[in-house]
């Protein structure tokens, strides 16, 4: 049985996560839940899959849950608190953590897993966004595994050689194209997007994800996060790292070699895919989701990302350029700025001034250590805070 700690159990990724599993029983053995608020969907998660821990927020959600499991006669330990996620992940009796807490938080037990040299499978693409370098270096030090699960770096793992430690190989590789969808508002007349909602900006048209996610791609930002991830995973500069618009999301990405050919990784935009071929790596193993059909699919579409509707993916290049600590605000702002949009506090064309204005506006230094990063996260979000309050009071 492989023993297995799912970080953020009740998020999108979570649950697909827990559906792949549960189509393969006798294989895995969930050991570790963790979840924040959602504790009715954890407490069916624990009935399910019978963990021996479950992680939540705080001391009260806690007891909530503790009493729930009690009355359901299990004996799942409950514990809270970021320091309890990081215990989950790091459990000597665990070999393989699924990191799907969205946002920095999921930082701590991620790199927790990966200090302590489990098999990590990635969706929590904002780790490497804050600290690539701390990240990766902690896996050359450990022995870790890191295998991607956002769907773009998934396929473009699956397009190059990797060895027996999961380490992809680029010497041949010319460049790296990922695939963006465009979001819901890839034909949206650019003079209208000031009025969008957020229900507008989470109605995505290919894919079915969180809340903040959802937002990143409406402003694009996520294929930003992604560019970035995409640097510290496969370790190419930023001028080969392209990004087109595919609005079917039926190819996820592509590799260009040297010699003129191009690998792409085809499927049906269902996260199950490539949260399937983590979990079974260097195998591939059943997952619920729909086979392609080629001739429905019929014609695939790709366009030149539109700068003028999407500024927040030069910003993430600009970050990435700019190198240090510089990631980390972008992440900082824009977590910030989307969840003011998401409360309706800001509007959607605020999101992207508010992440430039950080970048110029906070300082930029080594991201040598955990603290300097942090740090910088930190100085971003108290920026961004303070503009949202003055202008508010200005409005
Ligand atoms: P969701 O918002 O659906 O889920 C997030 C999970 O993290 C939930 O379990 C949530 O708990 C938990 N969580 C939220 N805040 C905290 C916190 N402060 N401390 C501890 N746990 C917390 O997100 P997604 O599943 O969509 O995304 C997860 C990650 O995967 C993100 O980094 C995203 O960028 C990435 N990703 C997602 C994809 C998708 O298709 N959804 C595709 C590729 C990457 P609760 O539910 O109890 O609040």
């Amino acid at each position: 049985m492989e023993r297995l700690t799912v970080l953020g159990s009740t998020g999108s990724i979570g649950v697909n996560t827990l559906d792949v599993v549960a189509r393969h029983p006798g294989r895995f053995q969930v050991v570790a839940l963790t979840a924040h608020r959602q504790i009715e969907r954890l407490r069916e998660q624990c009935r399910r899959f019978h963990p021996e821990m479950a992680v939540v927020a705080d001391a009260e959600a806690a007891a909530r849950l503790a009493e729930g499991l009690r009355a359901d006669g299990l004996d799942t330990r409950v514990e809270h608190g970021p320091e309890a996620l990081v215990a989950a992940a790091e459990r000597a009796d665990v070999d393989q953590v699924m990191a799907a807490i969205v946002g920095a938080a999921g930082l701590p037990p991620a790199l927790a897993a990966v200090e302590a040299g489990k098999r990590v499978l990635l969706a929590n693409k904002e780790a490497l966004v804050l600290s690539g370098a701390l990240f990766m270096e902690a896996a050359r030090r450990s022995g870790a595994l890191i295998l991607p699960v956002d769907s773009e770096h998934s396929a473009i793992f699956q397009c190059l050689p990797v060895d027996e430690r999961a380490r992809p190989r680029t010497e041949h590789v010319r460049r790296i194209v990922l695939t963006a969808s465009g979001g819901p508002f890839r034909d949206t007349p650019v003079e209208t997007l000031a009025t969008i909602t957020p229900a507008q900006a989470c109605a995505h048209p290919n894919w079915d994800m969180g809340r903040k996610i959802s937002v990143d791609s409406a402003t694009m930002m996520n294929k930003g996060l992604e560019v970035i991830e995409a640097h510290w995973l496969f370790g190419l500069p930023p001028e080969r790292l392209e990004v087109v618009v595919h609005r079917q999301s039926i190819v996820h990405s592509l590799v260009d070699y040297r010699d003129g050919s191009m690998l792409a990784q085809l499927g049906n935009p269902d996260m199950r895919t490539p949260i399937a071929y983590a979990l079974a790596w260097p195998e591939r193993m059943e997952s619920g989701a729909e086979p392609l059909d080629l001739v429905t699919c019929a014609r695939l579409d790709f366009q030149a990302a539109d700068a003028e509707r999407f500024p927040c993916l030069a910003l993430a290049y600009r970050a990435l350029e700019a190198g240090g600590t510089a990631t980390a605000v972008l992440n900082a702002a824009n977590e910030e700025a989307v969840a003011a949009f998401l409360d309706e506090r800001i509007g959607f064309l605020e999101i992207p001034r508010l992440i430039e204005d950080a970048l110029d506006a906070v300082p930029v230094s080594e991201a040598d250590c955990l603290e300097a990063v942090l740090t910088a996260d930190a100085a971003a979000r108290a920026h961004v805070r303070r503009r949202i309050e003055e202008e508010g009071a200005h409005a």
